[in-house]
């Protein structure tokens, strides 16, 4: 299981085939194009969009949950999915007699969701072929009150002691997921590029698809990851999402080649799947 930045991440995505991205510390995933067997343990998905590869898994994921008594998931889906999603689950709940429960929560970019007292998500616009957003997970943190700075330690211990309020709570970006977006869209979000651990999908490594054949489909290439590779300030980044053409010992042979040292130090693959 990769560990990034002290965060374990595993599962598995091959562009175009399944996408399903899991952080068990968080108890949630990313999308579920088939919803791998351990994906049933997460109580939360957060979907980027609808396309099959990202979301086929869902109603299999809320049946199985439902057949082990646990708790009914809570779904992520940008609103401009709400209509179908509702949809999909009167079809499947007519084809299987069952209930299907779910909470599902319509959400878009720069709105949030508390995930836990200490955990929100936010969703950027992700620009792709289809209707789609990218997640990044504000930590809370608390930070010395600012007017306290200057101040010796025994003082502020006082103050604490006295019932003042010494530190004030500041968001810190602990995880970004690009869902299929073209990389203009992850950079250009605050939150994705500082975020201390970033997965980013990268479906072309090489010129068997050329930049602009990776941008009209609104996908991202390796040759736009190099060529921006100084606007990444992430701790440690998961690539994910390569095309099926590739196989893996192909796949760290070209980031190796191809990847500046700065960047390369910080990044893993998720091969996962590939042969
Ligand atoms: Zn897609």
């Amino acid at each position: 299981m990769p560990d990034l930045a002290g965060l374990e991440v595993e599962g598995v995505s091959i562009g175009g085939i399944e996408t399903c991205i899991e952080v068990p510390g968080y108890r949630l995933a990313f999308d579920a194009g088939r919803c791998p067997h351990t994906a049933i343990q997460r109580p939360t998905i957060l979907f980027t969009h609808a396309h099959l590869d990202h979301m086929g898994g869902v109603a299999a994921h809320a049946g199985t949950r439902a057949l082990l008594g646990q708790k009914p998931p809570t779904y992520l889906i940008p609103h401009e999915n709400v209509e179908a999603f509702d949809a999909l689950f009167a079809a499947w709940r007519d084809l299987d007699g069952s209930d299907l429960p779910h909470v599902r929560i319509p959400i878009g970019p720069g709105e949030e969701h508390a995930l836990s007292k200490s955990l929100v998500a936010v969703p950027f616009r992700a620009p792709h072929r289809a209707p789609a957003q990218g997640y990044v997970l504000y930590g809370m943190r608390h930070k010395l009150r600012d007017e306290l700075a200057e101040l010796p330690p025994q003082e502020i211990a006082r103050l604490k002691r006295e019932g003042r309020e010494v530190t004030h709570a500041v968001r810190v970006p602990e995880l970004a997921f690009s869902g299929d977006s073209r990389l203009a869209g992850v950079l250009r979000e605050d939150g994705a590029r500082k975020a201390r651990r970033l997965v980013l999908e990268v479906t072309f490594l090489d010129d068997r698809v050329s930049v602009e054949a990776s941008r009209a489909v609104g996908h991202v290439h390796l040759d736009e990851v190099c060529e921006r590779a100084d606007e990444f300030e992430n701790e440690a980044i998961l690539f994910t999402h390569f095309s099926a053409r590739y196989r893996a010992d192909e796949i760290v042979r070209i980031l190796d080649a191809r990847l500046p040292q700065s960047l390369r130090d910080r990044v893993q693959p998720l091969l996962t799947g590939f042969r």
